[in-house]
C-alpha cells in the first residue's frame, strides 16, 4: 500500500496518536452499527408499516444515534482539522435526515417515490466511504511518524527525501542534511531508567522541533539518531543554524519526574544534499561527518568536508 505522504502538511502530535487509534475503531463500530440500522429501516419499511424505532423520526436522529453522539462529543476534536471529517459529519447528517423523510412517509402509509429511497441509499454509500477515506486518512498519518517523539519514522524520511531531491532537480534550490546522535545517551537510560530515557528522547526532539522552522523535518533514524532536513539551506548556513542548536541543546533543563532536571548534548553531521549524488550517499556523508563530531570530542557539529579530512 503506497501511502499518501505528500498530502500530510502537519506532523501529528505523538500523545495524540492513542486518541487516533480509538477514533478509527470508533468509526469501525460506527459503520457497523449504521448496517444494522440500515437493515432496520428496510425492515420497518417492507415488514412494519407505522412501527418505525421514533428516534429515527426526530429532527436530531442524526445526533441520538451512537456514531452521533461519539461525531459530536469531544473525543473527536483531534479530527476537526481534517475536510473528510466534516464531510462524514455532512453525509452522516442527511443519509439520517432522508432516512427520517421515507420512514414518516410509511408512518403515514404514503407512497416512497423510487428516486427518495435511491438517495437514502446512496447516502447510505457515500457516508461509508467517506468514514473509509478518513480512517484511511487517519492511518496513513499514524503510519509514517515515531510514536515516542512525533518525528516522521524513516519509511517517511526515504519518500519525502526523495522527493526533495526531485525537487531540487527541478528548481536548483539547495537543501542540507544533517545527522543528530545523542551524546552518551546510553548512561541516561543506566542511571535514569528507560523512561527517563524516553522522555529525554521526547523532550530534545520537542527541543529541535521549535528550534527550526516550520518546513525543516526530522526524522527518526534509529534509536537516538535524528536526521533533520532542511530545505533552501546551504551548507555553511546550515553549519551556523546547526552550531546555535548544538549549543542551546546543551543548556536545555530537561525536566525529570522527580522534580529535578537534567541537560544532553548532542554531535551532529552535516552534508548538502548533491544532484549528482544519491538521496542514501547523502545520508551516509552526513553519518560520516557525525563520526567526525564523535571522534572529536561530541558536543559540536562537523560538515561532510571536515568528515573527509579526518577519515582520508
Ligand atoms: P555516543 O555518545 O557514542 O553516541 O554514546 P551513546 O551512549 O549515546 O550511544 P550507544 O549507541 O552506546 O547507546 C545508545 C542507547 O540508546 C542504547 C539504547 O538502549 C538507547 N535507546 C535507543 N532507542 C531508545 C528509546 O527509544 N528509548 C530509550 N530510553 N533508549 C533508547
Ligand atoms: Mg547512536
Ligand atoms: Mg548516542
Amino acid at each position: 500500500m503506497d501511502i499518501p505522504i505528500n498530502k500530510l502538511t502537519d506532523q501529528i502530535d505523538p500523545d495524540a496518536t492513542h486518541d487516533i487509534f480509538c477514533s478509527i475503531q470508533a468509526m469501525d463500530t460506527g459503520i457497523s452499527n449504521h448496517e444494522v440500522w440500515i437493515s432496520q429501516v428496510h425492515q420497518s419499511l417492507i415488514c412494519q408499516h407505522g412501527h418505525s424505532n421514533p428516534a429515527d423520526l426526530c429532527e436530531d436522529a442524526h445526533c441520538r444515534c451512537k456514531f452521533g453522539q461519539w461525531l459530536y462529543s469531544p473525543d473527536t476534536e483531534v479530527l476537526k482539522a481534517h475536510d473528510s471529517f466534516h464531510s462524514v459529519v455532512e453525509k452522516h447528517q442527511q443519509m439520517h435526515a432522508l432516512a427520517r423523510k421515507i420512514l414518516k412517509k410509511s408512518e403515514n402509509k404514503q407512497d416512497i417515490a423510487e428516486d427518495e429511497y435511491r438517495d437514502f441509499t446512496s447516502q447510505a454509500i457515500a457516508f461509508k466511504l467517506e468514514v473509509r477515506n478518513l480512517q484511511y486518512m487517519l492511518m496513513s498519518q499514524v503510519c509514517v511518524i515515531d510514536h515516542l517523539t512525533g518525528a516522521w519514522n524513516r519509511y517517511a524520511m526515504y519518500s519525502k527525501l526523495h522527493e526533495e531531491k526531485e525537487r531540487l532537480a527541478r528548481t536548483r534550490h539547495s537543501c542540507t542534511l544533517c545527522m543528530m546522535d545523542i551524546d552518551y545517551f546510553k548512561r541516561i537510560n543506566d542511571e535514569h531508567g528507560h523512561t527517563v530515557g524516553d522522555k529525554v528522547l521526547k523532550a530534545v526532539i520537542g527541543f529541535c522541533r521549535a528550534s527550526l522552522r516550520k518546513y525543516d523535518s526530522i526524522y527518526r533514524y534509529g534509536g537516538e539518531e535524528f536526521l533533520f532536513c532542511l530545505p533552501d539551506v546551504e551548507q555553511d548556513e546550515a553549519r551556523i543554524i546547526i552550531e546555535r542548536l548544538c549549543v542551546n541543546l546543551g543548556k536545555y533543563p530537561i525536566p525529570l519526574p522527580n522534580g529535578e532536571s537534567l541537560s544532553v548534548t548532542a554531535s551532529f553531521g552535516i552534508a548538502c544534499m548533491q544532484n549528482n549524488s544519491s538521496v542514501e550517499d547523502t545520508i551516509q556523508s552526513a553519518d560520516h561527518a557525525l563520526l567526525c563530531a564523535k571522534a572529536k570530542g561530541r558536543a559540536r557539529v562537523c560538515c561532510w568536508e571536515d568528515g573527509l579530512s579526518t577519515f582520508k
